[in-house]
């Protein structure tokens, strides 16, 4: 029977688009599903009149040929795949021969679209593994009109919950991260035991879970352990900035809301639906209630619909949503909320936080004209891709002297702390990945292994170059 060995698809000294293939046997499992954020079409460029992505339609054809995403044929819809010349993809990948299983399951460790997008190609029935709380926020997602809706076979998984492929076992467990319902795993074959993080961060809301992650491996004696390295900078004694915990920014915000006058804008990402829910509970506190740009309210309702697990019992749960009348573009979407428009906001500017989406600061203009209490809003950015200091935003904010803020400690591990997860866990190699210097990563005497885009490696080969090192030492 074929040893268990480890196939690097992506991920690779780049930043993003996690794909490795482990497989035993006739089983093969690839954890994440997402394409890189450096990678040919993503992000999406913004021209003056449409963005720049993928062809509609031929999207999977172009991340298979732009070798953004693995060349296994069984993985994809064929529908999607359109009698694309895998030879033609084989010379992509410089005809390297790729083992090959009976199955392949996928695990999709969180929803940022570096880690799914491949998700809505995924050939029908195609086994997809996620927890919970992932699911939901798909859910949500689809129902927004963030990501096409997939027809693979998706297993919702509990937190802790263990799934046995026969050859081996993977475990869930959730981790800390902006997107809801970010988790890893820890595959167990019986002979070796290799854990994977995804991303995650020691500073967000529940640093208890990333404790808890490293007692696990820890206890379990994890062989190998692949991370992320997201921060680390090309100079490995470069000093990286430390962000502020997630109850920091939360206390910042609620500061801002209390002093405000005006209207609060945030702009945020509707795929952290904890944060979502803990600014919507702050702003009702101090009086404000909350209006919303329609697909971050599609977001919520739908993914709340889904019984999310880690906001049971939030008092957000309760707040009464009103979405902007003006972004509701699609006649024929139902809003679960009821709607308000623009003329009502600026009216009653110091009675509302309002959940603002970039492509809509045209609003601004007739918010801070209209109504009295010119000059008093705030702008508050917290984790979106779009910065304060982007020109347009800029202008804006200068033209109706709205006061700007930056509220963001972003999802990713500073590399200190993930020294101090390698540590704790003590594994006998470490694979950083999702990161552009994965080399500058500090491993405190634990032997890291860096592969390249396309290689395959046995794990007992990965440990045994572990052992020779620690010889040399
Ligand atoms: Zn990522
Ligand atoms: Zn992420």
């Amino acid at each position: 029977m074929r040893e268990g060995q480890l196939t690097f698809f992506g991920g690779v000294g780049k930043s993003g688009g996690v794909q490795v293939v482990y497989g035993k046997g006739n089983q093969g499992l690839m954890f994440d599903f997402g394409v890189e954020h450096s990678s040919l079409l993503f992000p999406k460029q913004l021209t003056l009149y449409l963005p720049v992505g993928a062809t509609p339609g031929r999207e999977l054809r172009q991340y298979v040929l732009g070798g953004m995403t693995a060349p296994l044929v069984q993985l994809y819809d064929p529908d999607q795949l359109g009698g694309l010349d895998m030879q033609k993809v084989s010379q992509v990948w410089g005809d390297r021969q790729f083992p090959s299983y009976g199955q392949i399951s996928v695990f999709i460790g969180h929803m940022h679209t570096d880690h799914m997008a491949v998700l809505p190609y995924a050939k029908p029935g195609l086994p997809v593994y996620m927890n919970h709380d992932a699911f939901s926020l798909y859910r949500g997602m689809v129902a927004g009109g963030h990501s096409p809706d997939t027809a693979a076979q998706i297993q919702v998984c509990e937190d802790l919950s263990v799934v046995d492929f026969g050859e081996f076992t993977m475990q869930i467990i959730e981790m800390d991260h902006n997107a809801t319902g970010s988790a890893g795993i820890l595959i167990d074959d019986g002979v070796h035991k290799i854990a994977y993080t995804g991303d995650w961060r020691r500073h967000g809301k529940h640093p208890e879970r990333i404790d808890r992650f490293i007692r696990l491996c820890r206890e379990r004696q994890v062989d190998l352990l692949i991370t992320e390295g997201t921060r680390l900078a090309a100079d490995p004694f470069a000093e990286i900035p430390r962000q502020m915990t997630e109850d920091e920014l939360l206390a910042g915000f609620s500061d801002r809301v209390s002093e405000a006058e005006g209207l609060v804008y945030v702009q945020m990402s509707p795929r952290d639906l904890e944060r979502m829910a803990n600014l919507m509970a702050i702003a009702n506190k101090n009086g404000r209630e909350i209006v919303m740009e329609a697909s971050q309210a599609l977001i919520w309702h739908a993914a709340n619909r889904e019984g999310l697990r880690i906001l049971k019992g939030h008092p957000a749960l309760g707040a009464d949503i009103r979405v902007i009348d003006a972004t509701v573009t699609n006649p024929m979407t139902t809003m679960p909320y009821r709607t308000i428009s623009l003329e009502e906001v600026a009216g009653r500017k110091q009675q509302y936080v309002y959940f603002f989406k970039f492509p809509d600061l045209a609003h601004l203009i007739e918010l801070e004209t209209l109504g009295d209490l010119q000059g008093r809003s705030h702008f508050i950015q917290s984790d979106y891709s779009v910065k304060l200091e982007h020109p347009d935003v800029a202008k804006y904010l200068k033209t109706f002297g709205i006061t700007g803020h930056s509220l963001c400690n972003g999802g990713h591990a500073h590399p200190e702390a993930i020294a101090d997860m390698i540590e704790g866990i003590a594994p006998k190699a470490v694979i950083t990945l999702h990161s552009r210097h994965p080399r500058s990563q500090h491993t405190r005497g634990v032997y890291a292994y860096h592969p390249e885009k396309g290689e395959t490696a046995t794990v007992s080969s990965i440990l045994a170059s572990a052992t020779l090192a620690g010889n040399r030492a």
